[in-house]
């Protein structure tokens, strides 16, 4: 993407009502013309974000170009303990230096957050991992689920996508033992203890949201319009056609009620947590079977 393109398409989206703007991968900190975008998207009086891998982060004078351009949040990503984290990611030292890159946002009073996806892959390695967020003092770790292969596994081995029901054990334990941690949900609600379920919620430890359900816009290079971050190559048109944004939306719309319609399993259509769950993410019920998985509530 030029800086022309990226300068018009943050301008096309404020224009159309959007006043934060998350900068995401790929990894974002390496685009040649990073600190500008930040500045021009800041200068609109965008909340500029970014997710990253954290290992630009780890050159302090980075962290202050771009706390001078207007960033207002970092969420970097961490995937384990450092050994399993250097190995998920194939890269020696990256761990620290995405380790440093934190303390560097913190020295810089940047907010900042970890983001974990967990797999099966990570899944053993997250208590340690949440101890050592404990002990590094970080105020916010977020945690999401693998739906999809991740780096780093050749084709036909382990996907890396980890069992919903221990996910599902990991959330009710970490979530409800860690006030700084959160977890996105994903998952179908009727497989946690549902006390449990509503003491996750009620303290903000588990995530009920779907991108589909908010009017959030997934930008990529091209300019094309994606219903969430995860959907690459779903395109529901182009920020260079004709109301381009206002066709999103109303597609979105559509899917949206598509969703509140269809029930991926019978067990969900008189279900009382419908409204909240929706049958979890959608992407889930592409590798799995959700007659198998969904079990049910009365
Ligand atoms: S809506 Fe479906 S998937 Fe969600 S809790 Fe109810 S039965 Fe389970």
């Amino acid at each position: 993407m030029t800086l022309v393109d990226a300068k018009r398409y943050i301008k096309q989206m404020f224009d159309a009502g959007a006043r934060t703007c998350i900068l995401v991968g790929g990894e974002p900190s390496i685009y040649p013309h990073i600190l500008q975008v930040v500045e021009y998207a800041a200068n609109l009086g965008i909340r500029v974000k970014m997710m990253s891998n954290g290992r630009r982060f780890a050159q302090r004078s980075f962290v202050q170009d771009l706390k001078a351009a207007g960033i207002q949040n970092c969420s970097i990503s961490i995937e384990g303990t450092e050994a399993v984290h250097d190995n998920i990611t194939m890269r020696e030292g990256s761990f620290s230096q995405a380790i440093r890159g934190l303390e560097n946002c913190q020295l810089e009073d940047i907010p900042i957050n970890s983001i974990t996806t967990v797999g099966s892959y990570n899944l053993e390695n997250i208590p340690d991992l949440v101890n050592f967020f404990q002990e590094f003092g970080l105020k916010r770790s977020a945690f999401n689920m693998c739906s999809s292969q991740p780096s780093g596994f050749e084709e036909g081995e382990d996907a890396g996508i980890v069992d919903l029901q221990d996910y599902v054990s990991l959330v009710e334990d970490i979530g409800l033992a860690y006030d700084f941690v959160s977890f996105y949900a994903l998952v179908p609600l009727c497989l946690f203890d549902q006390d449990k379920l509503r003491e996750l919620i009620e303290l903000r430890r588990l995530i009920v949201s779907c991108a589909l359900f908010a009017r959030a816009v997934t930008v990529d290079p091209e300019g094309n319009l994606l219903p969430c971050t995860h959907m690459a190559g779903l395109s529901y048109g182009n920020l260079n056609e004709p109301e381009a944004i206002e066709n999103f939306l109303a597609k979105k719309e559509c899917d949206r009620t598509v969703l509140r319609t269809h029930a991926p399993s019978e067990k969900c259509v008189d279900c009382k947590l419908w409204n909240t769950c929706f049958g979890g993410c959608n992407l889930i019920w592409f590798s799995r079977s959700a007659q198998d998985h969904i079990r049910g509530v009365a």
